[in-house]
């Protein structure tokens, strides 16, 4: 019988330079090369001039590239490690030595709407002001703005919006309708993430009638454990990756050079 090549892929990792997670270059990858991960990304929360205190500092992002190139090398024959950074979706705030780093991919996330940090539970009051349905037009709307500016490669975390379980009257199938289009004809690849199973939603981002909605429309994914431990590396690879089996998919992308690969996971 054949065997077929599997390829393990989490391109979503933080390290302590973002100021809210914890570990080091070697000691995420060391747990990688445990898990058996064959592609592993570090994404680290890309510098800006609005919220600094949660993400690396512009004069460091020499420093970042460093680290994780010369792990690329230092593991080249155990992990194959690649180089990112989660870029804030924030009109006016999003700089071009980001936007034009040299890297293997740039995560597209929402993270904000307006400037509220919707997903910070030191700002959750905010959600009680405002009209649930609101906030959730208001983040795809933001989402949608993001795939269409054709800046990123992955679209982080596509309903994060979920995160503390408020949830819309609308059918969030309707509601996520033209960001799930927009991605179709940007050609962005949509990420699934783990980092919501240890959330209060307590469920993959996305949902599955998102990701079903996603195959039909043929959207190309990747995986990511959105890791801010050691610990949490490859967080929720097996219920990840068989939900997109369930709803139909069997291979994802990796980038290098941000051009896309396509492999069997
Ligand atoms: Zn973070
Ligand atoms: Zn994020």
């Amino acid at each position: 019988m054949l065997s077929m090549k599997t390829t393990r892929i989490d391109l979503h990792n933080h390290t302590t330079r973002c100021n809210h997670a914890e570990g080091t270059v070697d000691e995420y990858i060391q747990r990688a090369i445990t898990l058996d991960i064959d592609v592993y990304g570090f994404s680290e929360h890309a510098p800006m001039d609005f919220d600094p205190k949660y993400r690396l500092k512009f004069e460091e992002m020499q420093a970042y590239t460093q680290d994780v190139l010369t792990a690329k090398q230092k593991y080249k024959n155990d992990i194959d490690i690649v180089l990112g950074y989660e870029v804030d979706w924030l009109q006016g705030h999003m700089d071009a030595r980001v936007l034009g780093a040299k890297v293997d991919y740039l995560i597209g996330s929402v993270h904000f709407i307006d400037k509220w940090s919707f997903d910070n539970p030191e700002f959750i009051g905010e959600w009680k002001s405002k009209d649930i349905d609101e906030i959730w037009r208001a983040y795809f709307e933001a989402t949608t703005a993001m795939v269409r500016s054709s800046k990123f490669d992955i679209v982080g975390h596509l309903d994060l919006i979920k995160v503390f379980k408020f949830m819309p009257k609308t059918d969030v199938r309707i509601l996520a309708k033209e960001t799930l289009e927009a991605i179709k004809s940007s050609n962005m690849v949509l990420e699934l993430n783990g980092a919501g199973l240890r959330k209060p939603i307590g469920e993959i981002y996305p949902s599955k009638s998102l990701l079903e909605m996603a195959y039909e429309m043929q959207i190309p994914i990747t995986f990511g454990s959105d890791a801010h431990s050691v610990e949490q590396v490859g967080f929720g690879y097996a219920r990840v990756t068989s939900l997109a089996k369930e709803v139909g998919y069997t291979q994802a992308v990796t980038f290098q050079c941000r051009d896309k690969q396509l492999v069997t996971f």
